[in-house]
């Protein structure tokens, strides 16, 4: 039987993030022909929402900027906080071509990275843990360069904009969180930069000026249109066809037909997690897990995923996430992550019973590890938990979608924020409100805040960490992290077991070949991003650490196609069809 392909191309790369977006760039240059696909009818995925960080040990800035690094540190640092469970291989591969990747895409494309100097690792008192430097963020990027693609390019999450529609570096957003040194004329600056782009707001409400998730993505975009790699958006992977133990191809929907496309050299699913699926998250996470819950756009499903389970693709780490507390905002279609809020002084996080049960300025990560752990020993439901301040913190701080109360008071909080939040004058009449033992957070608040006072938490350490006091409040000492909460009236608001992308997916090998059971490869698949299971194991070793292994494994799964035969197709097609 002769098979019949609706397109032809060397290289399929199924999804439209930072990861993707970079396979399909590198493919090109090596002189392939690229076709990159999309399910949803915008572009980026979540690399596009998210903080556009990239954790690349030993790159290339780092010298410059007065730092230093060694792989030798990178690996052992990587090695010790993964536990074990990473195959040393793929360590090895990242720490050596993360930094090859950034420069490569400096030398020859649209994008462009600074390194963070004082941006910690997340355990930096680990041996081979770095003070900064190894997280590099995107610099801004001009929308006018992506002509009409810019709309076609998923919008910021409001989180990460100035009023929910200013775009900030990650620089700049330091500065107002804590109103440093020159805050209020940066504030104007970034106004200005905002409302005096006339040909802009002519056109609309979104910034042009690109930062973070959306500048990285639009730098990949418009360095793609360079090339002239064709994009299709709504062009969902259905399954993937193997002949004779090779991936020859896949079937996609696209403009309401259904299309089998012959990729001669090889796929590369780029498609994201599984966190919008809420029966593999029922089947693999702890529980409670709720889909909504993710801070990631609806579309990333774990498609990837079962087409690779299909052809016996063996997979890890299914029970992990990049787990992060998340808030949920009515109206909004994605929760909101809280990255930094919990890291200031004047909060604790607390459970039903009123107990705290984790150090607030903790990576997101471990935050909702301890909250699953916790709630797993019955002394009180974590799962979801509470984050509860005072008066002053509400006046000085964001929490979540609240604005600062000096710029946002109560009686300007909009209407769909009404429900965000709880709000008393007494400890105990809050706690009736959110159903905490109100008992229980008294003694809780009268502990932390005789030790907050002091600058000390002898029960979890919050402040102690570099890592901690990055985003904690300068002008509060001895630590910048704790305050105690004396001032009413009193807040809360509830946080979910969120993540920001699932972290099991396809076993992957060093080139980011699909691996099956036996740890034989599968000739022609490879998987990156939050399709494979992560080379972080369960955990989050610096800020980037997604974004930087999704950049580089697409980059090296181009490169490894581009090492490989054409394959000559002769036998008939089988196609592997999975459940949508
Ligand atoms: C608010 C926020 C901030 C974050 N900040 C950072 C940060 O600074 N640094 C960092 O490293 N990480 C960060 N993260 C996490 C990071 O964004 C994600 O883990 C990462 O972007 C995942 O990349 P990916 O390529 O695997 O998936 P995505 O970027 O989600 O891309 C996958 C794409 O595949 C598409 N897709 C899904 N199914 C199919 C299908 N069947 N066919 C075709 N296409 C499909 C999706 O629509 C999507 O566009 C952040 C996340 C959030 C939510």
């Amino acid at each position: 039987m002769k098979e019949t392909w609706d397109r032809e191309c060397d290289v399929l790369v199924v999804g439209t993030g930072a990861g993707g977006m970079t396979a399909a760039l590198r493919a090109r240059d090596l002189g392939l022909d690229v076709l990159l696909v999309e399910k949803s009818d915008r572009y980026g995925g979540t690399s596009a929402v998210s903080g556009g960080g990239i954790w690349i040990p030993c790159n290339h800035r780092i010298a410059a900027l007065g730092g230093q690094d060694s792989a030798q540190e990178a690996i052992h640092y990587i090695r010790t906080v993964t536990k074990g469970v990473v195959d040393d291989g793929r360590i090895e591969a990242y720490v050596e071509h993360g930094r090859r990747m950034v420069e490569y895409l400096e030398q020859n494309s649209r994008v462009r990275f600074e390194a963070q100097p004082a941006y910690a690792d997340y355990y930096p008192e680990v041996s081979g843990g770095k003070p900064g430097f190894r997280s590099m963020d995107p610099l801004p990027f001009d929308a006018s360069q992506l002509g009409d693609e810019f709309e076609r390019m998923r919008a910021p999450s409001p989180g990460t904009l100035m009023m929910g529609r200013i775009g900030m570096t990650m620089k700049e957003a330091r500065v107002l969180l804590c109103r440093g040194p020159g805050w209020f004329g940066l504030s104007l600056r970034i106004l200005w930069r905002y409302w005096s782009d006339l040909g802009g707001r002519l056109r609309s409400r979104r910034d042009r000026f690109l930062t973070l998730g959306n500048a990285l993505i639009a730098a990949l975009r418009s360095s793609l249109q360079d090339r002239g790699v064709p994009l299709w958006l709504e062009a969902p992977l259905q399954s993937l066809i193997e002949v004779d133990g090779r991936v020859t191809g896949a079937v996609l929907q696209h403009q309401g037909r259904t299309l089998r496309v012959k990729a001669r050299r090889g796929v590369v699913i780029a498609a994201g997690g599984f966190e919008r699926n809420q029966a593999m998250r029922s089947q693999h996470h702890p529980q409670p897990s709720q889909a909504q819950w993710s801070a990631t756009p609806p579309f990333n499903s774990g498609d990837g995923i079962r087409a690779g389970q299909q052809l016996g693709a063996a997979t890890a780490l299914m029970e992990h996430s990049w787990w992060a507390p998340t808030t949920y905002v009515q109206g909004e279609e994605k929760q909101r992550a809280l990255f930094v809020e919990r890291t200031l002084p004047g909060c604790v996080m607390v459970d039903s019973a009123g107990q705290r049960f984790v150090n607030e300025a903790a990576p997101y990560t471990d935050i909702v590890y301890a909250m699953y752990a916790h709630n797993a020993k019955g002394q009180g439901t974590s799962v979801p938990c509470w984050m509860v301040f005072d008066a002053e913190f509400r006046r000085k701080y964001p929490c979540g979608a609240l604005l600062p109360g000096y710029a946002q008071p109560d009686s300007r909080v909009p209407e769909h924020l009404r429900s965000y939040y709880q709000k008393a004058d007494s400890i105990e009449a809050l706690a009736a409100k959110i159903g905490v033992d109100g008992q229980g957070l008294a003694r809780t608040l009268e502990r932390f805040n005789r030790n907050a006072a002091l600058g000390q938490d002898p029960d979890f350490h919050k402040g102690e960490s570099l890592f901690d006091r990055y985003y904690g409040d300068p002008h509060v000492q001895p630590n910048p992290c704790l305050a105690p909460l004396l001032k009413a009236p009193f807040y809360a608001v509830q946080v979910d077991a969120g993540d920001i992308g699932t972290k099991g997916g396809l076993l992957t090998d060093v080139h980011a070949r699909v691996l099956r059971e036996d740890g034989e490869p599968i000739a022609g698949l490879y998987a990156i991003g939050n399709s494979a299971a992560s080379m972080m194991g369960a955990t989050y070793p610096g800020a980037g650490s997604t974004i930087g292994p999704a950049m580089t494994f697409g980059f090296l799964a181009a490169e490894h196609i581009h090492s490989q035969e054409a394959a000559a197709h002769v036998a008939p097609a089988r196609e592997m069809q999975h459940d949508a």
